[in-house]
């Protein structure tokens, strides 16, 4: 067969490195799906932290509300023990003693019941905070348990994707030419896919160095397989590629 200005494999080789390319983007987004699943999963557990660090507050807070109530109680229980005991005491002074005593526990019973009171108001404040976190707890569960089936149903259509770009490129694989096909897989990792470049202002696409004339014309009448001196990538003439095309 007379071959045309681009030679077959090099037409078989620019869809070959574009079914790779496609292929290992979708490969960085299936890694980049992990990272975003832990996300989700720390921002719906920090949520859940939330809730748990205003339940502990409150809890404090109703810890220290009991103990007010205690002290307030066993100075109740003081009072009645000193009324008592101006009962039973004949000395007045003694009896004017102990109604110094009561009046000073009254006060003190007093002031621990203002706290008291406040510390209930505190409480009161934050049970509307208690409930937001909840709210935003709740909300945030939701979230994840949705994000994370959408990363899923992604996932699994990425990977639907890449067996079905694996099975074309074994396709693909047969139609190119056993020698070119090898120097393409060889230079595939270390020239981030791009292997076949085209002739860039008579220097090479890949690494931008000067071409030989010699080079250029094999590449221009595409009947032999022209590899770049310098770089080693496979080089194709752009301008006959559009051609050939136009000409189909
Ligand atoms: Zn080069």
């Amino acid at each position: 067969m007379m071959s045309g200005p681009m030679n077959e494999d090099i037409r078989q080789l620019l869809v070959l490195q574009d079914r790779d390319a496609k292929a290992s983007r979708l490969e960085a987004e299936v890694e980049s799906i992990d990272p975003e699943r832990e996300k989700t999963r720390r921002d719906s557990l920090r949520a859940q932290q939330v809730v748990e660090q205003a339940k502990q507050d409150h809890m404090q807070l109703e810890v220290r509300r009991k103990d007010l109530e205690n002290e307030a109680e066993s100075k109740r229980e003081q009072i009645l023990k000193y009324s008592q005991q101006q009962l039973e005491t004949k000395k007045n002074e003694e009896y004017q003693a102990l109604a110094r005593e009561i009046e000073h526990v009254r006060q003190a019973i007093s002031e621990l019941e203002d706290r008291e009171l406040e510390l209930m108001e505190e409480q009161e404040a934050f049970k509307a905070k208690l409930a937001e976190a909840n709210r935003m707890a709740e909300e945030s569960k939701a979230s994840e348990a949705r994000t994370l089936s959408e990363f899923d149903e992604r996932e699994k259509n990425i990977e639907k994707e890449l067996d079905e770009l694996d099975d074309e490129r074994e396709e693909l694989v047969k139609t190119i030419s056993k020698k070119t096909f090898a120097h393409y897989e060889r230079l595939l990792d270390t020239k981030e896919g791009r292997v076949i470049v085209g002739v860039d202002h008579g220097s090479c696409g890949g690494c931008h160095m000067k071409l030989q004339t010699q080079e250029i014309v094999n590449a221009k009448s595409g009947r032999e397989m022209v590899t770049c001196a310098n770089c080693g990538r496979l080089i194709y003439y752009t301008r006959e590629m559009v051609m050939a095309d136009e000409l189909d």
